[in-house]
């Protein structure tokens, strides 16, 4: 059996799993990225260990392809920015483990791998053109065009959360103003609603611990009025954005995963209502509106389809 490593490195925690070419996650690892250590050889070597501790007893590896929360120069295989981890900006560590590991290795934005994901194992198995925008603390973006994920001339496309739909709007963490995550995300949302509790209105929101998206939309669907403004609201900028995307791109599809896209039709609901009212028509219905397959382990499965499509592509299939 054919086996691909995915490795989802993230700021906090290293997530590795072993998948197979129909999907099946076969192991699974984890350990502490350790960026803390702010020491580039202190975190490699830990990668490495975890990727030994992976693949002892495994047998049939082909292919290994990692996500990082940045920007890859693909061109150069070079992770260009990464504000989590960033002694490992400007480091070629596809090349590194290629050598250390004696298989294909491949990096890129773990956005654009949770497109190749969806594409391989999930939602966007029957399409070859369509947007994956992931709905969590920002909002990732990943585009595929004609089978394969479109990186613009240094591999930084698909950054949809930096849209503008609001100019001299919301001020974003990017620093710019009135992008579409400071309207849309979870934490756009999650600050709206601490917004509007402080200020004394009237809703169950008041009462409940910790703000999240979740919560939002649970009071919203249990029928708080200000939870449903709030809603409501972050689903008519998400409808913008995705407005937007199909006027750009004419996508079959566009696919919405990460946290908040657990809401369910609730969510999907309006951002479709909102996306029919600003794109034009003969657009909005030829492209599907859907939920990612992959929820769990999307990470994990989108770094394993890098590594499965890099295999094709070397070896010319
Ligand atoms: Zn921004």
């Amino acid at each position: 059996m054919e086996l691909f490593v995915g490795i989802d490195l993230g700021g906090t925690a290293i997530k590795l799993g072993l998948v197979s070419r129909d999907g099946k996650l076969v192991k699974t690892h984890q350990v502490p990225t350790k960026a803390e250590s702010r020491e580039r050889d202190i975190i490699v070597s830990n990668l490495k260990e975890a990727l030994h501790s992976l693949l002892s007893g495994m047998e049939g590896v082909k292919a290994i392809g990692i996500g990082v929360p940045g920007g890859v120069d693909k061109k150069h295989g070079m992770i260009r920015f990464m504000p989590n981890i960033q002694p490992l900006e400007n480091y070629a560590l596809a090349d590194d483990l290629e050598k250390s590991f004696g298989i294909p290795v491949a990096i890129d934005n773990d956005a654009n791998n949770a497109a190749r994901g969806e594409y391989i194992f999930g939602a966007g198995k029957k399409y070859r053109d369509f947007v994956l925008i992931t709905l969590g603390t920002g909002i990732g973006g990943g585009i595929f065009i004609n089978g394969d994920v479109y990186g613009g001339v240094a591999n930084f496309a698909g950054e949809v959360g930096h849209m503008k739909i609001v100019p001299e709007g919301r001020p974003c963490g990017c620093g710019l103003n009135g992008c579409w995550e400071a309207y849309g995300s979870a934490t756009a949302m999650i600050k709206r609603a601490t917004g509007l509790v402080a200020m004394g209105k009237h809703t169950t929101l008041a009462r409940v611990g910790e703000m999240s998206a979740k919560v939002i939309f649970d009071e919203a669907k249990k029928g708080d009025a200000l939870a449903l403004e709030v809603v409501d609201e972050a689903c008519r900028y998400l409808g913008i954005g995705v407005a937007n995307l199909i006027h750009l791109f004419n996508p079959e599809a566009v696919i919405v995963g990460g946290g908040v896209s657990h809401a369910g039709d609730f969510l999907f609901d309006r951002i479709r209502k909102y996306a029919s009212l600003y794109a034009k028509t003969e657009m909005f219905e030829t492209c599907e509106i859907i939920p990612a397959a992959l929820v769990n382990d999307a990470g994990v499965m989108g770094s394993a389809a890098l590594a499965l499509m890099t295999l094709d592509k070397r070896q010319g299939t």
